[in-house]
C-alpha cells in the first residue's frame, strides 16, 4: 500500500510541477511518519524515500537510532527549548523556529557541539489562535535577529495552512508565504537564504506545489490515517 501511495503522490507532484511550469524534481516530498512504526518507514525507505518528517523530538530520536543514517530527518512540530539539546545533530532541518529565544537555544547547543544547524522560520499565515508560528508582519524582524546567530542558518520559511474543504482555499496563504520569502530575499540579509518553502500537506500539497513549495509534507496520503 505504501508503495502505491508513494507513486501516486510523486506523480501528483510531478504533474503539478509541470502545470506550474516548474522543473521536474524541483519539489522534495517529506514523508511524515509521526506515530507510524519503524517497519512502515523501512518500507518507504525501500521505495527510495530519504526525507522523513516527525513532530516530536523523542520519537525522532528513537527512530534516528535504529534507521539508516542516510535518512534526512525533518523536525516539523513545535520545538520546546528544553528539547533542543536532543535534536541538534540529528535533525537535517528544523522547520519550526518561531522565536528568538528558541533560536538562541539552538545556537547555544550548536556551539557546544561545534556544529551548524539549518532552520526554517514557521509563519502563522492565517493568524490562527491555535497555531504556533510568527505572524507574517513580524517575520522579517525575527529573521534579522536570528541571522545574527553564527551557527544557525535560516534556509527559508514554513507554514501549516488552515484545515479547509477545498485546497484552493489555501492558495492565498501559500501565495502570501512565497511573496513574503521573495520580499525578505530582496533585503539581502547576511547568513539568510530564502531558497526553501515548506508548505502543503495531504489535503493541499498539489496546490502548494503550484504556488511554489520546495518541500511538501505528506503523512496520511502515504502511511494512511493516524
Ligand atoms: C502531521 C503533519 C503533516 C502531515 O499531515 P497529513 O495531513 O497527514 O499529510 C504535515 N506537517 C506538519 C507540521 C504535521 O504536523
Amino acid at each position: 500500500m505504501i508503495e502505491e501511495n508513494l507513486q501516486y503522490v510523486q506523480e501528483t507532484i510531478r504533474r503539478a510541477e509541470e502545470e506550474a511550469g516548474r522543473k521536474p524534481g524541483e519539489v522534495t516530498l517529506i514523508a511524515v511518519s509521526k506515530t507510524k512504526p519503524v517497519s512502515m518507514i523501512e518500507e518507504a525507505y525501500a521505495c527510495g524515500c530519504r526525507d522523513f518528517g516527525e513532530n516530536k523530538v523523542q520519537e525522532l530520536c528513537e527512530k534516528y537510532e535504529v534507521l539508516p543514517k542516510d535518512i534526512r530527518w525533518h523536525l516539523i512540530g513545535h520545538l520546546q527549548r528544553n528539547k533542543v539539546k536532543y535534536v541538534v545533530g540529528k535533525a537535517f532541518l528544523i522547520h519550526s523556529v518561531d522565536s528568538l529565544r528558541l533560536a538562541e537555544e539552538i545556537q547555544k547547543e550548536a556551539k557546544k557541539r561545534q556544529t551548524q544547524v539549518d532552520v526554517l522560520i514557521e509563519v502563522n499565515m492565517a493568524a490562527e489562535e491555535s497555531k504556533f508560528g510568527v505572524l507574517p508582519e513580524e517575520t522579517e524582524n525575527l529573521v534579522r535577529e536570528v541571522s545574527k546567530l553564527p551557527d544557525v542558518h535560516i534556509k527559508g520559511l514554513m507554514t501549516i495552512a488552515p484545515v479547509v474543504e477545498k485546497p484552493e482555499d489555501n492558495a492565498i496563504h501559500f501565495h502570501n508565504l512565497k511573496q513574503l520569502s521573495v520580499d525578505i530575499k530582496e533585503k539581502n540579509i547576511d547568513n539568510v537564504s530564502m531558497s526553501v518553502l515548506s508548505m502543503g500537506m495531504t489535503g493541499d500539497y498539489e496546490q502548494a506545489v503550484k504556488d511554489g513549495a520546495s518541500y511538501v509534507r505528506v503523512g496520511t496520503g502515504i502511511f494512511g490515517e493516524r
